[in-house]
């Protein structure tokens, strides 16, 4: 899997290559703004993106490998995160399908358009979708780029 950088919009090819950034505010609440960024490779620590986030007075970065968030335990820890409200409910829902299923993350980009296009009917709620509407919105979407 692949996944593209919530900050520079560039691809991140392996998972190692990957963190979640998270934020929460002095006062413990959970702000908004769950990101998969490009991990700091680099040993100075000025590398990788979204450091800069670290200078936003009153808040806190959570910043963690995102292949810790990968496979079954992976999975685990983010639905933990959510139950016992250390992530936020709604990214992190997006989050698991960024990491977990297949394709999500390709048809991402295309998902809003897709839908008011009418080439996908969602059948669940807004960002929800099977398999074949996900392989839908991607080949519209080459389609569309041709
Ligand atoms: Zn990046």
């Amino acid at each position: 899997m692949s996944w593209i950088c919530d900050v520079c919009g560039q691809t991140i090819d392996q998972a190692d290559e990957a963190d979640l950034m998270w934020f929460r505010g002095v006062d413990g609440e959970l702000r908004d703004g769950l990101m998969l960024v490009h991990h700091d490779n680099t040993d100075d620590e000025s590398g990788g993106c979204g450091y800069n986030y670290d200078q936003i007075p009153d808040v806190c970065v959570n910043r963690h490998p995102a292949d810790a968030y990968l496979g079954a335990d992976g999975l685990m820890r983010l639905l933990a995160n959510i139950v016992g409200k250390t992530m936020p409910t709604d990214e992190t829902m997006v989050m698991i399908q960024r990491l977990h299923i297949p394709q999500y993350e390709e048809a991402l980009p295309y998902m809003r358009d897709a839908v008011s296009r009418g080439i996908v009917i969602p059948s669940w709620p807004d960002g929800f979708f099977y398999q074949s509407q996900l392989e839908d919105i991607i080949s519209w979407a080459k389609d569309d780029q041709d």
